[in-house]
């Protein structure tokens, strides 16, 4: 066991040194991806942008890389809507979407049709709609969109968190596969607002954008038992915040979850954006950037650089891993 170590808190500078190698290398990287394409105005982004930020319990955020670059969270944004579905609708929330991995893209309409509109977990597309739905209740659809700014504003300490107007435009123009996703969840009576106003509400969170540091920050919350500052309020309970563990990790990337565990063994959420949002119980968040994605759907780089930061930090909720060399 002498090469082995349990998942513990890095110091500081070493924790430094290793996200600032990590930034490098994946700044030379030449595998990319591509960055999403049905979404016209995420193709415009440029492929060799990388950034990275852990945000440790109790520590200071540390940060490399185009960290400080706002980027589209996309469906990373799907995490915030369901704490916030399950703060306001609490366990009725799973009467309308399930929490099992789909096994099929994110997209996918075929699943719904078998299983009469409920979709298989609120991080799927059309679990989101759901999600948003209920985020609608009583809620005009801005005024819905602003509780989730207001809670990103508040989660990350920013005010500055906005929403890419030419972003969720882009999206509404050509998003016809969400848009037969809530209708056919209207058709089944799983969806209780106008198509119209649910998908607005969603194709705007989608559009919220961030940068890792912001992201890392709002996170925190779920790596820390639901209270991200011992001089905060709890966010959510400590067993809410383990559940939205869990789902991230078992869904939070589509069709690649299974991947994303076995090489990274942390807690994730992705978007087409190409951020990934990661939660290190007891430990930090961490949130990576780059807008290259895989045929999945999910950051070519992103995913590596958790994939390092795990090798290098020993960070995995599966159990320790080898503590590397000093080559790379
Ligand atoms: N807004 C995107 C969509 O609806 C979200 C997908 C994603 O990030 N995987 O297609």
């Amino acid at each position: 066991m002498e090469d082995y170590r349990p998942m513990q808190t890095i110091a500081h500078a070493n924790l430094k040194e290793i996200v600032e190698r990590i930034a490098q290398r994946m700044a030379a990287a030449t595998e990319r991806g591509k960055p999403a394409a049905y979404i016209p105005e995420l193709a415009k982004v440029d492929v060799n942008r990388f950034g990275i930020a852990v945000a440790p319990i109790g520590g200071e955020v540390i940060a490399a890389g185009d960290a400080e670059v706002p980027f589209s969270i996309q469906s990373i944004s799907k995490v915030f809507t369901l704490t916030l579905a399950l703060e306001k609708a609490g366990d009725r929330v799973w009467e309308r979407v399930g929490r099992e991995p789909s096994g099929n893209p994110f997209n996918s309409i075929v699943q719904l049709e078998y299983e009469k509109g409920r979709p298989r977990n609120p991080f799927i597309n059309a679990g989101a709609i759901a999600v948003a739905d209920i985020l609608l209740a009583g809620r005009a659809p801005e005024a819905a969109v602003q509780d989730i700014l207001a809670f990103l504003r508040d989660l990350a300490g920013d005010d500055s968190i906005g929403i890419d107007a030419s972003v969720a435009a882009s999206e509404a123009r050509t998003g016809y596969r969400n848009l037969a996703l809530a209708n056919f969840m209207r058709a089944e009576g799983n969806l209780e607002h106008p198509v119209a106003d649910t998908v607005e509400v969603y194709f705007r969170h989608c559009a919220i954008a961030m940068t890792c540091r912001q992201l890392a920050k709002a996170g925190r919350f779920l790596a820390a038992a639901g209270q991200p500052d011992e001089s905060q309020a709890a966010v959510v309970s400590q067993l809410r915040a383990r559940r939205i563990n869990a789902l991230m990790l078992t869904c939070g990337h589509y069709d690649a979850s299974g991947e994303f565990a076995f090489r990274v063994g942390i807690p994730g959420k992705s978007g087409v954006g190409g951020g990934i949002l990661g939660s290190i119980p007891g430990i930090a968040s961490v949130a990576a950037w780059c807008p290259g994605l895989d045929a999945n759907g999910n950051s070519v780089l992103a995913s590596k650089a958790f994939e390092e930061l795990a090798q290098a930090t020993g960070w995995s909720v599966f159990g320790p891993v080898p503590v590397p060399s000093d080559r790379d």
